[in-house]
């Protein structure tokens, strides 16, 4: 009965997505043309070219181009299941719906302000935007509910995993780990501050599995203590039910940007492939900016690395802005359905 829920956790997520694609789209267009303020004697300036409203709009840019891949991989895999993978079909439809839609409600709220007065008003679209999306997450399953879902399907996963196993497998588990703190929890790594290992993909996929798998085992650990310890397994789950998010959160990350890179690899304009790219960076270095407590209490990361990180967003946000309307118009929108008079294009 709950499988047939599954076809809707697809649909919510992909309006909530197109719903951010629209936001974005009539936010960056207005702000590529709206000028104020500007250096002392000289011409007021577009306001995308200041860095916070960069800041504002392009990582939310990146984040959306990262969710229509994910979402993508989720369709496909939806409309080619087998029954043998529908519970993790299940699980990641809940986890998309919930990360999709909790992000169009942050990025239009975030559309609205950064077109000031103009974005309130209802001609130009982004409160009726906002008024259809805001529900999407409670309806189809309340977000922080599913979470918990994916969270329990990721916990089982992990518990088959080492029973299939055996103990060679746990020794194997160990093994990886322990190969893990040697090669990218040493002082070089976790200092490693040059461009090149930046930007470099390898490492953003690492890092967010190295929190994916941290953050479910000691869940799992967790658990198995407070329930060796005599407490019913509905109130263990109870006590570390704000892990139980972080599980869900981490899986879905490292799912989204690895669907991301694996578009990428099938693109064979170059400079579409590079634009991309630079989206995909941005997109991976503003979640390990977002998870950097995180990293530093893990030791995975030292400050000099997460400040570097920092300033890599930075940049990256400076370098799209010259191709940010660009990126808007690839989502090909048509003006019938955008109808915001500030978005029409100069
Ligand atoms: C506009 C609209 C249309 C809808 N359409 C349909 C429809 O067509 N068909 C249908 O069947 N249903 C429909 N629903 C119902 C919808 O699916 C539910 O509202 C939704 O699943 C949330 O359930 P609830 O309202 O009972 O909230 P509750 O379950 O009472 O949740 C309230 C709050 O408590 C929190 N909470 C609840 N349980 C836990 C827990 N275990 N741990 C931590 N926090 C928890 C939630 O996160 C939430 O913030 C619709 C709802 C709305 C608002």
């Amino acid at each position: 009965m709950l499988g047939t829920l599954v076809g809707g956790r697809i649909g919510i997520p992909r309006s909530a997505l197109a719903a951010a694609k629209s936001g974005l789209t009539i936010a960056i267009r207005y702000s590529d043309q709206r000028r104020q303020f500007g250096p002392e004697g000289g011409s007021e300036v577009p306001i995308l070219n200041y860095r916070m409203h960069q800041r504002r709009l392009i990582p939310p840019l990146a984040k959306t181009y990262a969710v229509h891949f994910a979402l993508q991989y989720l369709t496909n895999r939806f409309l080619n299941r087998t029954e043998a993978e529908m519970q993790e079909i299940e699980a990641l439809a809940a986890g998309m719906k919930s990360y999709s839609t909790w992000s169009t409600r942050d990025i239009l709220q975030e559309c609205r302000e950064a077109c000031g007065g103009k974005g309130y008003l209802s001609e130009n679209r982004i409160d009726a935007l906002k008024n259809d999306t805001e529900i999407y997450t409670t309806f189809e399953g309340d977000n922080t509910v599913l979470m918990q879902l994916v969270a329990k399907n990721r916990l089982s996963e992990f518990r088959k995993a080492f029973g299939e196993m055996g103990s060679l497998g746990i020794i194997n588990y160990v093994y990886e780990n322990a190969k893990t703190a040697l090669t990218e929890k040493n002082p070089i790594a976790t200092r490693k501050t040059d461009e090149e290992h930046l930007l470099d993909g390898e490492f953003h996929l690492q890092a967010f599995i190295h929190r994916e798998k941290t953050i479910l085992a000691s869940a799992a650990r967790r658990i198995k203590k407070l329930v060796d310890g005599g407490l019913e397994p509905y109130d263990a789950f109870n006590v570390v039910q704000h892990q139980m998010i972080d599980v869900a959160q981490a899986y879905l990350e490292r799912v989204v940007l690895e669907q991301f890179q694996l578009a990428i690899q099938s693109i064979e304009d170059t400079k579409t492939k590079g634009i991309l790219t630079k989206l995909n960076q941005l997109y991976a270095l503003a979640q390990l900016e977002k998870n950097r407590a995180w990293y530093l209490e893990d030791g995975y990361m030292e400050a000099v690395k997460t400040k570097a990180i920092r300033k890599l967003v930075n940049q990256l946000c400076w370098d799209i802005r010259p191709d940010a309307v660009a990126l808007v118009n690839a989502f090909d929108i048509p003006e019938s359905c955008l109808g915001a008079p500030i978005a029409v294009l100069g």
